[in-house]
């Protein structure tokens, strides 16, 4: 294990059991359907890239980058897209995949913002979900694992953009906090 992980809190066989049963949740529910899966950067992009390969019916990918202000782990609800997506979606029905739901701010900046877009469909998914620190509602659609209210790194999540090749959703030790 990497020498700043205190605690395993989800293991890359739990994460690759419950993926392959989103995909198919998603292949059902989408089957026949224009889908356009759009995944938020950084954070995402491993969950979404194992996640496309669970889906067995055609869809198209693009990305979203968005940062919130505020401190590295806390989030004040004040979006900013740094990077929008590259197709129109009129005429699509679109999945917004994310790494975490957490206060909720963010999800919901995404949803007004595609919402405004008007596609066919807009539904989300996230690999984990911390339902203590919703501060808004939000509709999450395909939902990973619930968590408790800590601080997550690995499978994409961040520390200082440390941490996001990490195999296992972990908890991390305090001193790294410190130092
Ligand atoms: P929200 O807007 O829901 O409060 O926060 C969403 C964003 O905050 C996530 O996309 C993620 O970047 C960050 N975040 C929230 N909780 C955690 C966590 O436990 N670990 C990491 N690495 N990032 C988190």
């Amino acid at each position: 294990m990497h020498q700043d992980i205190e605690q395993v809190l989800v293991s890359r066989e739990q994460i690759k059991t419950r993926v392959k049963e989103l995909g198919a949740a998603i292949s059902r529910d989408y089957a026949g359907k224009d889908l356009l899966v759009v995944g938020i950067l950084k954070g995402a992009i491993i969950f979404l890239a194992d996640l496309v390969r669970e889906i067995t019916i055609p869809l198209t990918l693009d990305f979203m980058a968005v940062s919130s202000y505020g401190s590295s782990t806390t989030s004040s609800g004040a979006v900013r897209i740094l990077k929008d997506l590259e197709v129109p979606v009129e005429d699509k029905h679109v999945l917004i995949v994310e790494d975490i739901v957490d206060t909720g701010l963010t999800l919901k900046y995404l949803l007004e913002n595609l919402r405004a877009r008007q596609p066919l469909s807009l539904r989300t998914c996230t690999i984990l979900d911390k339902p203590e620190r919703r501060m808004v509602d939000v509709e999450v659609d395909y939902r990973g694992f619930c968590i408790p209210d800590c601080f997550v790194v690995g499978y994409g999540l961040d520390y200082a953009q440390q941490y996001r090749h990490l195999p296992d959703i972990c908890v991390l030790k305090p001193e790294v906090y410190r130092r």
